[in-house]
């Protein structure tokens, strides 16, 4: 009885799985292709400012994602099996709901919504696609994602990848790719690039967005294998992606780990060298960012070099830097994660202590080197050459020359701490400036010993005074 029962069981599973087999196929396998392009946004934006999209550089994503979608139907309609429906060829509000009964009603095989970025912080860049976390759609999703993002990135965007989003319920976030899929249409986001950052060189212009909708073109062509007039008795997906059986989720955490290191530090030319390592097992490194003030403000982010688990940075830190440098790195969906407060005074006061066995005795002259009359402002204009591009944005330039001679002062006047904490630092200050003045003073008898140095420093002093007067005539004339 029992066996009986479970052999039944078990021919009608294999009924259950040929069916859906041929059903598959059935799908997957056409004559005539439907494509559905969807503008994003459109509207006056009067009752809702979505209906605007982003908005930088005076132009409206609304109208920018109407030139691509044009551009894209342009270039599918040369494809043999294959029609093309736009959801909008003006500026018109739509809702998400209505886009898909669209599509639903031109019997859409592939539905695209057409976007551009921009994030909160501006310093995003890259293409993205979003599709639904679900089932077959999620693999036709990734399957067209990927024939998009290849012909983006070859255009030269950042790859973001393919993405799904959840909402709280656990459905499909995004409201096009849910009512897309609730009308049985697999459908896509395809994010070409951030308006807000240096992404805007693809946008911005009426070719170069018809370049993007060139690409967009390609992608769906690519896809489906589709020629120009060469009619196909069947027209079969290219890119077959295995259909989860669960729900595709996204990374909802930063990087696993993150450890920085500084491998040297060269305080005369303010050069150091440091190795970046970034572990993330649920998605991929995306980006990362150096702070120089312990995380207050970033740099720039920079691309994590595809499949490497480590980065090796060079950076000029500016001389005797004295603070903490940390690491931030990204994953590909958004989320970050921070590195260890790399102590650079900790290296350095090992370097000291070396060089202290190394010489003669005369530590004073190690830890208090530039004390001496050296005009601030000669140190001022040789340090932009030092400085390299990447990081202009950091503001050591004119913190570094005064460093050393503010030392005591900075010390003292650190803000916003509590009144004890601020007294023990004036002591602290007083009695590191009494110190500081005897050490000068033995310095001072030191140096005229070692008479060689001495007229080194004298030559170069000489050398750079007289650039200076220079300069200074020159200002006067002028
Ligand atoms: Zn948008």
């Amino acid at each position: 009885m029992g066996k009986k029962r479970l052999l039944k069981r078990y021919f009608a599973a294999l009924f259950f799985c040929f069916a859906l087999f041929l059903m598959d196929n059935q799908t997957e396998a056409k004559q005539n292709i439907t494509v559905v392009i969807d503008p994003g946004h459109g509207g006056s934006g009067v009752d809702d400012e979505a209906e605007l999209g982003a908005i930088y550089h005076n132009k409206y994503e609304k109208e920018m994602t109407l030139e691509i979608a044009k551009a894209m139907k342009e270039e599918l309609e040369q494809y043999s099996n294959l029609t093309v429906v736009l959801t909008r060829e003006e500026d018109k509000r739509l809702s998400l709901e209505e886009r898909a009964q669209i599509a639903a009603q031109a019997g859409g095989d592939i539905l695209i919504s057409l976007h551009l970025n921009a994030s909160l912080g501006h310093e995003m860049y890259g293409a993205e696609i979003w599709t639904s976390a679900f089932g077959e759609y999620y693999a036709t999703g990734r399957g067209l994602g990927e024939t998009f993002l290849k012909e983006l990135t070859q255009l030269g965007l950042a790859d973001r990848s393919i993405k799904t989003k959840l909402s709280r319920e656990g459905n499909d976030y995004y409201g096009i790719i849910r009512h897309g899929v609730s009308f049985g249409i697999p459908t896509i986001i395809v994010e070409h690039g951030h308006m807000d950052s240096g992404d805007w060189e693809y946008m911005d212009s009426q070719e170069k967005l018809r370049e993007l909708g060139k690409r967009d073109a390609n992608a769906v062509a690519q896809y489906y294998g589709l020629k120009k007039n060469v009619y196909k008795a069947k027209v079969e997906p290219t890119v077959i992606v295995e259909t989860p059986i669960e729900p595709v989720l996204p990374d909802t955490t930063g990087p696993d780990k993150v450890e920085l290191t500084l491998l040297d530090y060269d305080r005369t030319t303010g050069i150091a060298h440091l190795e970046l390592l970034a572990v993330e097992e649920e998605s991929k490194l995306m980006y990362y960012a150096i702070s120089i003030d312990s995380g207050k403000e970033w740099g720039e982010l920079t691309l994590w070099p595809e499949g490497e688990g480590t980065v090796s940075i060079e950076m000029n830190l500016g001389k005797d830097f004295d603070k903490e440098v940390v690491a931030k790195v990204y994953n590909n969906y958004e989320g970050n994660t921070e590195s260890n407060q790399l102590k650079v005074s900790a290296y350095l006061e090992e370097e000291v202590k070396e060089e202290e066995k190394a010489a003669e005795p005369d530590s004073e002259d190690i830890i208090f080197p530039v004390e001496e009359e050296e005009p601030v402002e000669m140190m001022e204009e040789s340090l932009p050459f030092e400085e390299p591009s990447v990081f202009e944005e950091y503001p050591i330039v004119k913190e570094n020359p005064i460093e050393e001679k503010k030392t005591i002062e900075t010390k003292a006047e650190i803000p916003q701490e509590s009144t004890s904490r601020e007294e023990l630092y004036l002591l602290l200050g007083a009695v590191t400036a009494g110190i500081l003045v005897t050490s000068i003073l033995i310095v001072v008898l030191l140096w005229s010993r070692t008479i060689t140095k001495r007229k080194k420093r004298e030559r170069q002093r000489r050398i750079r005074m007289g650039m200076d007067t220079f300069e200074y005539k020159m200002g006067r004339r002028t």
